[in-house]
């Protein structure tokens, strides 16, 4: 699969140089089936790992802690991603298991945008505690974090399976490109009850 690569403006003819490709439909750029990952690396993100399509979007609701209302909530997983080996010259090696991600602090804008057709409310936001902003899910009604922690990490989060969750729907996106991410990454159990 191509891999989508994130080119500054000013850096375009030295992309094209060494061999990437544009995707008009997307507006970006993109290095071809089979690269060597490693020619391209200036152009993807330091710490990223490539995610490939479909996007699985988790969808459940919780209660917001600010307005009390009960707001939509979504977590994003693939069942396959490319990581790299911390190497000089690192190895590319696909992966092949279910996994959420959370504290996203990078995400194509190509890939947000079509998050927000679904999700409005998955927005760029600063969290206090984190002390920096990241790709979260924010209230329906008053707009405020619905930080990954608690989504995530708490004992009774909606996307495991250890309470019960008949609420938590999922949904397949389909992308055209394998798109880098930087985020932490989990398991969950969940996985097997919806059978994706
Ligand atoms: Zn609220």
């Amino acid at each position: 699969m191509e891999t989508q690569l994130i080119v500054k403006y000013e850096d375009k003819e030295k992309a094209k140089i060494t061999g990437a490709l544009w995707n008009p439909e997307l507006k970006t750029w993109y290095a071809p089936r089979n690269s060597d990952l490693n020619i391209f690396r200036d152009w993807l993100p330091a710490e990223s790992i490539l995610l490939k399509p479909p996007i699985i979007i988790l969808n459940g609701r919780k209660e917001c802690w600010s307005c009390h209302n009960t707001t939509k909530i979504m977590s994003i997983g693939t069942d396959a991603r490319i990581e790299s080996t911390s190497n000089r010259t690192p190895i590319w090696i696909e992966r092949n298991s279910f996994k959420l991600y959370y504290w996203i602090d990078f995400l194509p804008i190509s890939v947000v945008n079509v998050i927000q057709t679904i999700y409005p409310t998955f927005q760029y936001i600063h969290s206090k505690s984190l002390g920096k902003k990241y790709w979260a899910n924010t209230c329906e009604h008053c707009g405020r974090l619905q930080g990954d922690w608690e989504l995530h990490n708490e004992p009774d989060n909606p996307f495991d399976i250890l309470f019960e969750r008949p609420n938590t729907t999922w949904q397949a996106l389909e992308y055209e490109l394998c798109f880098p991410i930087v985020a932490e990454m989990r398991s969950t159990r969940l996985r097997k009850i919806i059978n994706i």
